[in-house]
């Protein structure tokens, strides 16, 4: 077989792809737009947290000494000399031998080591009944007792979800610099697209893919747009690329990658001579286009076909996405199912069927294909929800074997 004949595996192409994805600088967030990100920055607690001594129940403070022997049958009595509440500013302070109430959060009063609850007590007022001794240090919750100031909080790389949220929120940190969400510019291509809201005339066909693909982008963590549709021409296309590289960290092309008349991305492209353009072991997505534009922005030109544009996003732009974010893992978990029905491969390419993923009830998955063959049809891949992988070498699935399945779920599900 002549070496231009041979196609290039996935992982080939995927790590070639890789490769070529470099990162982007990190910049200050407002806490909920971080939200989902990795830090990037070592966050140590400038005070400490608690900031003071304060209560951990609602109660009394009192000396733990003092209440020794005190018990149900004889309680002690103490007088209570004030009353401290959550948002009390100044610290108050009492002598032994005396008791103050105090509140869930409020700051423990200099010369008491302990709080007795309330449920302890006979909840007096003036006076106080405390029914059983207290330990040093009950009910307080010490100063730093949680972090130290000067203590590492979060480290860079850390995955920002809520609860890393709430604790730089308790140290005071309203901003933090994060890796990104890369900006993902979606353009589709093809003279025979239209607009979503208008009804197709004769020949004509609604552009769904950079919906589909704008949304996966999203999905992925990307800031995605859509720049709507170029027509079949070299000189428009190249315009509408040029006008958003200084606003894209990468740029996704769909259609126009085959080896037809008015395929104008590759024709187009390939003449910059910074794009290729190649045909990769899978299917469907067996079209591929990857290079640099402008700047070094990566751009991912991906076939027409609805399914194959998607698949393609799956195997290749998704993983880039997560290493544009700093993820470890860059591509999707798989699981193994139990095939209900039987499946054809071709050798020597991996296969990507459209599956319906579901538990048995003995609690392991079982899958059923949907959507056969053809890589345009957008109504069963609406009833899919992962995709069976159908590795090189294997050319035959039988109904009852095990086979690998990618589940596409949604990150905010
Ligand atoms: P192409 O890769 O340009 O040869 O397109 C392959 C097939 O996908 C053709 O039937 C196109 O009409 C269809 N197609 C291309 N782009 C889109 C799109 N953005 N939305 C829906 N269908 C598309
Ligand atoms: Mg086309």
């Amino acid at each position: 077989m002549a070496d231009e004949d041979r196609l290039r595996t996935v992982d080939e192409h995927l790590s070639i792809v890789l490769d070529g994805i470099g990162s982007i600088d990190p910049i200050e967030l407002t806490l909920l737009d971080s939200q989902g990100l990795l830090l990037a920055e070592n966050v140590v607690a400038d005070f400490p947290l608690p900031s003071f001594d304060n209560s951990a129940m609602d109660g009394y403070a009192v000396r733990a000494i003092d209440t020794r022997d005190a018990s149900e049958e004889e309680p002690l009595e103490l007088q209570v000399v004030g009353d401290i509440a959550a948002g009390a500013k100044t610290r108050s302070g009492m002598g032994p031998g005396l008791a103050m109430r105090i509140m869930t959060g409020a700051p423990i009063p200099a010369g008491a080591d302990a709080v007795i609850p309330l449920e302890d007590t006979d909840r007096g007022l003036a006076r106080v009944s405390i029914l059983r001794p207290v330990r040093t240090g009950e009910c307080v919750r010490r100063a730093g007792e949680d972090i130290g100031a000067g203590d590492p909080a979060l480290g860079a790389g850390a995955a920002l979800g809520p609860q890393q949220l709430g604790l730089l929120a308790a140290l005071g940190r309203d901003r933090v610099i994060v890796r990104p969400r890369p900006r993902i510019i979606v353009l589709s291509t093809g003279s025979e697209l239209i607009e979503v809201g208008k009804r197709p005339s004769f020949g004509e066909v609604i552009d769904s893919n950079s919906y589909m693909i704008a949304s996966a982008a999203k999905d992925a963590g990307a800031d995605a747009r859509r720049i709507g549709i170029v027509v079949d021409d070299h000189a428009k296309l190249l315009d509408a690329l040029e006008n958003q590289l200084l606003r894209a960290d990468v740029l996704v092309t769909t259609g126009g990658v085959s080896m037809g008349a008015y395929d104008v991305v590759k024709e187009a492209l390939t003449e910059l001579g910074t794009v290729e353009f190649t045909r990769v072991a899978m299917q469907p997505g067996k079209p591929q286009g990857f290079g640099h534009i402008g700047n070094k922005i990566p751009i991912f030109c991906l076939p027409g076909n609805p399914v194959s544009s998607l698949v393609s996003f799956e195997v290749f732009v998704r993983p880039a996405i997560r290493k544009l974010l700093g993820k470890r893992q860059l591509e999707r978990s798989t699981v193994q199912a139990v095939a209900i029905e039987g499946a054809r491969s071709p050798r020597g390419i991996r296969q990507y069927r459209r599956g319906v993923l579901h538990r048995e009830a003995s609690g392991g998955y079982g899958v059923s294909f949907v959507g056969g063959a053809g890589s345009h049809l957008v109504a069963s891949l609406a009833l899919s929800n992962c995709l069976v992988v159908i590795p090189e070498e294997e050319t035959e699935v039988s109904a009852g074997s095990q086979v690998t399945v990618m589940p596409l779920l949604l990150a905010n599900r």
